[in-house]
């Protein structure tokens, strides 16, 4: 009997386009190059899900702006006002993180994308998701806007699943090249969320020490692998072979969320993890293959950091390749690192360690 190919939900749009200051690395060139390598909008600007590029199971989602009522679980009221009532000005949240006009509705509305996803899985009509959206959101705490993002998307759709949807138990992992402090300080008493995280150290916002696992009843269900500079694919596909999915095995969550950046990339201008694409798309077939194993299949990526365009866009490909189960017709036209990758096995180690002793 032939395998079903999963079906993937996808969602974006136009005013993700729209937040946008001149010159800033979070640029909307960015999803641009993803719509074009993706070919998800046809020549009059229509969307077009599937593309001849996308698997012929893919279908489109709108992206609802979210409700206040799911905003409010993550960020009080005044939080929301306040990017509100900047977006209408324009101006700096802080010196890295700019609003427009648009920027409150965009906000919401990647927020919604998101949420929307995970409602789509969840009701069974897709197997998985990716949403395509800006501004990013996982430097975002409930109060504080930060680092190229407004609200804090992924907690807000995974709050939505646990408060609304009826889930107990959610994985949210991480791989943008930037600790997702914002996340993590969501849930860092909430231990009905997983959180694991690979980003580079040193390197902003400077959180996420290996020793940080969460506090009260939240201790010990965040799991953070700072790597130094150029460890690579492979210190990075290790740190998800064998910390995470030990981890994950033993916490059995409902639902995947991935925070998908693809800034971790060698070509990045922001950072100097050294990973391929080829990495991306391996990292994704282990995230893929714990959703199979432990919640369906049920797993939804959700666009944050990556400044080469070429290399998030084709980053976004491989990912939605391995989520289609065509992980053959991946391309790395990019390829590796050319400069080799640091061993930091000792590393690697001594962090395992510490995170799997809770479960040993
Ligand atoms: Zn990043």
């Amino acid at each position: 009997m032939a395998t079903a190919i999963p079906s993937t939900a996808i969602s974006y749009d136009p005013i993700f386009l729209q937040h946008k200051e001149a010159g800033h690395p979070e640029s909307p060139d960015r999803l641009r190059a993803i719509i074009n390598l993706l070919q998800i909008e046809d020549q009059a600007g229509n969307i077009r899900v599937p593309s001849p590029v996308l698997s012929p199971t893919s279908f489109f989602v709108p992206a609802p702006p979210i409700s206040l009522e799911r905003l409010e679980m993550v960020h009080p009221r005044s939080q929301i006002e306040r990017i509100r009532i900047l977006s209408m000005m324009g101006g700096h949240v802080d010196p890295d993180t700019y609003v427009v006009q648009e920027s409150y509705e965009a906000a919401l509305k990647a927020a919604g994308a998101i949420t929307a996803l995970v409602e789509t899985v969840l009701q069974g009509r897709a197997q998985n998701a990716f949403a395509l959206v800006r501004p990013p959101g996982h430097h975002a705490s409930g109060t504080q806007a930060e680092g190229f993002c407004l609200f804090s998307n992924v907690a807000v759709a995974a709050r939505t699943a646990l408060r609304e949807l009826g889930l107990k138990r959610v994985l949210i992992a991480d791989f943008d090249v930037h600790h997702g402090n914002g996340t993590q300080a969501v849930f860092q008493r909430d231990s009905q969320v997983l959180f694991f995280s690979t980003h580079q150290s040193p390197l902003y916002p400077g959180t996420g020490d290996w020793r940080d696992t969460g506090i009260a009843t939240g201790a010990g269900t965040k799991i953070n692998v700072p790597l130094p500079p150029f460890s690579g694919d492979s210190a990075l596909l290790e740190a998800y072979e064998t910390i995470l999915a030990p981890r994950a095995r033993a916490y059995q969550p409902e639902l995947i969320l991935v925070s998908a950046g693809f800034d971790a990339h060698w070509r990045d201008p922001l950072a100097s993890l050294g990973a391929s694409i080829t990495g991306f798309a391996r990292i994704a077939e282990v995230l893929c293959g714990l959703a199979d194993e432990l919640c369906q299949g049920r797993i939804v990526f959700a666009l944050e950091g990556g400044y080469d365009v070429e290399a998030l866009a084709f980053g976004v490909l491989a990912c939605l390749q391995v989520m289609n189960g065509r992980a053959g017709a991946i391309e790395d036209p990019l390829g590796p690192n050319r400069q080799p990758e640091r061993n930091v096995q000792d590393h690697l180690a001594k962090v395992r360690e510490f995170h799997l002793k809770s479960i040993s």
